[in-house]
């Protein structure tokens, strides 16, 4: 049987676009399957900026976009799922389905997945800060919409807020719930809202209650200590143990860790910093493709630290935090040696054949 040419993308955010793009430059015929109407992943979706530089989405994005969206070499497949696959390395056969249900069966050589994260759901189970119970309690990913809008209000009563809290660690390094593990960037996510709460209401005072700060090389003194000194952020190293409401306004409660004794600190507004959790897609693709995950439930790897992309199933790849918590730095990084990985080993599918 001819070992088939084409390489299977799935998922187009920063990791997804990056692999499709390099694997097409390089010559390979890609389909790039994205089960959303639109390209750009979660941060196109969510995010009005993006770290470090607050750089607007849209405008960091649209070269990564049209990139893709102009190469001849890639069939860029919208509103469409991987729900069935046979075969193996050289002859996968996989079936797609649109959202009309239209399913097709299309033979490709190599896959690389890029399904990426899921934002933890702050209600669940432990989660004592009233997400679902406050309307001024919100979500990072809330804030970045209101940032969209440039409008910084309490949604409770359409005032600007003069207290503003981040709680870090929300649905991160958590054991209670199994959550064993640093999402890596929420601390600078939230100082990089920090400083936009500032931007927009330069007299708000703006907190960020924290375990211990986890800055990601640059994002040290681009974002933290720009916060603190040139936008007058308050750090607090303390635990949150609850969020309650108190008159018009919402109170936490917890530990000031630093000091050693109790806090109670009232806030107007306050943002849970949730971290990631792999997405249905990626749980989904890890049944079909019968892919192993590591011990915190993203896709496993084989060669960690030197190989971060290739997985235990021969010919299928992964990219981007579909294999755990990454920065869009890191997964295009990972973007760009999944498509070498995978079109290396496409090559040398071929050379085997013909000797
Ligand atoms: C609140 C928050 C803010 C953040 N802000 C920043 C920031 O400012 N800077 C930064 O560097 N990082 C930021 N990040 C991290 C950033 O979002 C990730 O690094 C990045 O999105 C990972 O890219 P990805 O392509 O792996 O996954 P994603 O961006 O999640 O993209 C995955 C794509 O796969 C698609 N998909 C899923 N399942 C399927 C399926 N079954 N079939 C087909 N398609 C599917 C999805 O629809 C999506 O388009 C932030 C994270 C959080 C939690
Ligand atoms: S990056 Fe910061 S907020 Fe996010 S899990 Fe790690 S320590 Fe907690």
């Amino acid at each position: 049987m001819t070992i088939a040419s084409r390489l299977l993308v799935i998922g187009a955010g920063p990791a997804g676009l990056e692999a499709a793009a390099a694997a097409a430059d390089l010559g390979t015929p890609v389909v790039l399957v994205e089960a959303k109407d639109e390209i750009g992943g979660t941060p196109l979706a969510y995010y009005a900026t993006l770290t470090p530089h607050l750089q607007e989405t849209h405008e960091a994005m649209q070269g990564m976009v049209a990139r893709v969206r102009q190469h001849p070499h890639i069939d860029l497949r919208l509103g469409t799922r991987v729900v069935d696959r046979e075969g193996e390395a050289g002859h996968f056969q996989v079936t797609l389905e649109d959202k009309a249900g239209k399913r097709t069966v299309e033979e490709v050589g190599a896959v690389i997945v890029a399904t990426g994260f899921q934002h933890f759901d702050p209600g669940r189970e432990t989660q004592l800060y009233g997400y679902y119970e406050y309307d001024d309690v919100i979500t990072l990913v809330d804030a970045e919409a209101m940032f969209k809008t440039g409008r910084i209000v309490r949604p409770s009563n359409g005032q600007p807020p003069e207290r503003i809290a981040f709680i870090q660690c929300v649905g991160s390094r958590d054991r209670q719930i199994g959550n064993q593990w640093c999402s890596k960037v929420c601390c600078g996510i939230a100082s990089k809202q920090a400083i936009e709460f500032k931007r927009l209401l330069p007299q708000a005072k703006v907190f960020i209650f924290y375990i211990d700060m986890r800055m990601y090389g640059f994002w040290e003194d681009l974002l933290y200590w720009k916060a603190q000194e040139e936008y007058k952020v308050n750090y607090i190293r303390g635990i949150v143990t609850e969020v309650i409401r108190k008159g018009d306004r919402l109170l936490i409660k917890g530990e000031d860790t630093t000091m050693g004794r109790p806090m109670e600190v009232p806030m107007d507004l306050v943002v849970l910093s949730v971290g990631m959790e792999p997405s249905a897609g990626t749980r989904e693709m890890a049944r079909i493709f019968g892919l192993p995950k590591e011990s915190h439930g993203f896709l496993a790897t084989v060669g960690e630290p030197l190989d971060t992309v290739s997985t235990p199933v021969p010919g299928v790849y992964v990219a981007g935090a579909a294999a755990g918590p990454k920065d869009i730095e890191d997964s295009v990084s990972m973007g760009g040696m999944a498509a070498a990985k995978a079109v290396g080993f496409l090559n040398r599918l071929k050379v085997a054949e013909t000797v």
